[in-house]
C-alpha cells in the first residue's frame, strides 16, 4: 500500500524552465512523486510527497522547491491558528 499524506498541502514545486529532465529526482524520491514527460519532469502524485527534500538537494539545476522538515505540518498549523484568531 502506498503511503499517503494530507491532501493538497505539500509545498513541492518544479521550476519547469530550469529542469533538463536528468531524472535524478526520480532516482532519489522514495515515493514515486515524479515522472519524465517529454524532456522535463512532472509531478504526478504530489500528495505522496513527505517533504523530505532529497529531490531538492540532488537536483543539479535547482529546479525543485520544497519546504523540508515539517512533513506538511506548516499549512495545517497555519489554518488552525487562523481559526483561533
Ligand atoms: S533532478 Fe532537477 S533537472 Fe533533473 S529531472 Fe529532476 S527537476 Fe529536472
Ligand atoms: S521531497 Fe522527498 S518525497 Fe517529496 S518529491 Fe522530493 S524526494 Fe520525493
Amino acid at each position: 500500500m502506498k503511503l499517503r499524506y494530507l491532501r493538497n498541502i505539500s509545498s513541492l514545486a518544479v521550476v519547469n524552465e530550469k529542469c533538463i529532465g536528468c531524472a535524478m529526482c526520480i532516482d532519489v524520491c522514495p515515493h514515486d512523486v515524479f515522472r519524465i514527460e517529454g524532456k522535463r519532469v512532472r509531478i504526478i502524485d504530489k500528495d505522496a510527497c513527505m517533504e523530505c527534500g532529497a529531490c531538492k538537494r540532488n537536483c543539479p539545476f535547482s529546479a525543485i522547491e520544497v519546504t523540508t522538515g515539517t512533513g506538511g505540518l506548516v499549512p495545517v498549523l497555519e489554518e488552525m491558528m487562523q481559526k483561533k484568531a
